[in-house]
């Protein structure tokens, strides 16, 4: 066959597509692993056994439980999703954010969201050829209100996404403001908890109430990256009809299982991210104290954003990196964000083990 006879990707994809490079995940083979807002803790030991009890005569040869109904009622009753509300899981809430711009494409009309902020509603936006405009938040990372609301006018978005808290930021915003947002919005909220499990405000509890408003949330950050599990809770409307869009089977069966079996020792992980909670404020207080760290940027989430001196980003990076500690260089993400560092909170020898190597990593600038 004649190489010439077929298309090219290139003839095939758009362009916006094809200038989005793949999503890129360090490799931290060998070194102490900060980077991805992940649970820093191990179950305890009796608990990992009962676990693989739990996973044991798993039916792999049969499809999954497609509506996932003992899940959804452990999900509904540990994280107190409203009774009003519809459910809907994701693999990962990444899923769910594709399902939602998917839904809407076709309208004509655009996605918006605050930026810096998550990649993955702009990635996801081009991916799918829905217009994205971000809206930059203001020096201090603050929602700026005034834009936003002139942006919604403009463009009569079909989604706003919010996330609540931000990453990278770790800010959360004041809930008037996000009610603000979810009532001048005539599209959807989403608004996007990821770190809830960390954070002092939730509106799970408007969650089918409020006209508007999707509440989406993940398992990742709490201590469950590894088996993909996102939820939405929306006015059963919404999730009706998103569910048509939803692939059949997408939440598997060891992660179905899984995540039922966590929830009923959530204790095990609300403790966690207790500890995970008192471990950032002190992470907070040692940054500040810090010479060569110039701003501190306070975290309702499980990591912390912090700047070093003009043009030093890279290098710190490096150093950690040399010093075995990886964390994220969001410098090149948003120009707010230039010399800009984000770390996730470890175990506290691992904080421990963090500034100490940032500390020789700033000496040496
Ligand atoms: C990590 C993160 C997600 C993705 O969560 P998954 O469920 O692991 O796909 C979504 N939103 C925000 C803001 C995040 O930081």
């Amino acid at each position: 066959m004649s190489a010439g006879r077929h298309d090219r990707p290139e003839d095939l994809m758009r362009p916006e597509v094809l200038a989005q490079p793949a999503y890129a995940v360090a490799d931290a083979t060998g070194l102490l692993k900060l980077d991805a807002m992940e649970n820093p803790w191990p179950w305890p030991g009796e608990l990992e056994a009962a676990w693989l009890e739990a996973l044991s005569e798993p039916e792999l040869n049969r499809y999954p439980d497609a509506a996932a109904r003992d899940l959804a009622a452990r999900v509904r009753a540990v994280e107190a999703v409203p009774e009003g509300a519809g459910l809907m899981f994701g693999n990962g809430s990444d899923e769910l954010i594709q399902i939602l711009i998917q839904a809407v494409a076709g309208s004509g009309r655009p996605v918006i969201a605050p930026e810096p902020g998550f990649v993955m509603y702009g990635v996801l936006a081009r991916a799918l050829g829905v217009p994205f405009r971000g809206v930059s938040l203001r020096p201090d990372f603050a929602l700026d209100l005034d834009a936003l609301l002139a942006a919604i006018r403009e463009e009569q978005p079909a989604i706003v996404f919010l996330a609540h808290p931000n990453n990278p930021t770790g800010r959360l915003e004041d809930p008037a403001t996000v009610q603000a947002v979810i009532e001048a919005n005539p599209g959807i909220t989403v608004v996007d908890e990821a770190y809830a499990p960390f954070a002092g405000h939730s509106f799970m509890p408007q969650a089918g109430g409020t006209a508007g408003l999707l509440v989406m949330r993940t398992v990742s950050k709490l201590g469950l990256a590894g088996t993909r599990l996102g939820y939405l809770a929306a006015e059963p409307a919404w999730i009706d009809a998103l569910d048509r869009l939803r692939l059949p089977y997408n939440i598997n069966t060891l992660t179905q299982r899984s995540v039922r079996f966590a929830l009923d020792h959530r204790d095990v992980l609300d403790g966690q991210a207790r500890a995970i909670v008192a471990e950032r404020e002190r992470l907070l207080q040692a940054l500040e104290a810090l010479a060569g760290v110039t701003s501190v940027v306070p975290s309702q989430a499980n990591f912390v954003l912090f700047r070093v001196g003009e043009g030093q980003g890279a290098a710190v990076f490096a150093g950690l990196r040399e010093r075995g500690v990886l964390i994220k260089d969001v410098g090149r993400a948003h120009p707010l964000l230039a010399d800009h560092l984000r770390v996730t909170v470890g175990r506290p020898e691992d904080n421990d083990r963090f500034l100490e190597a940032l500390e020789a990593a700033l000496a040496r600038r």
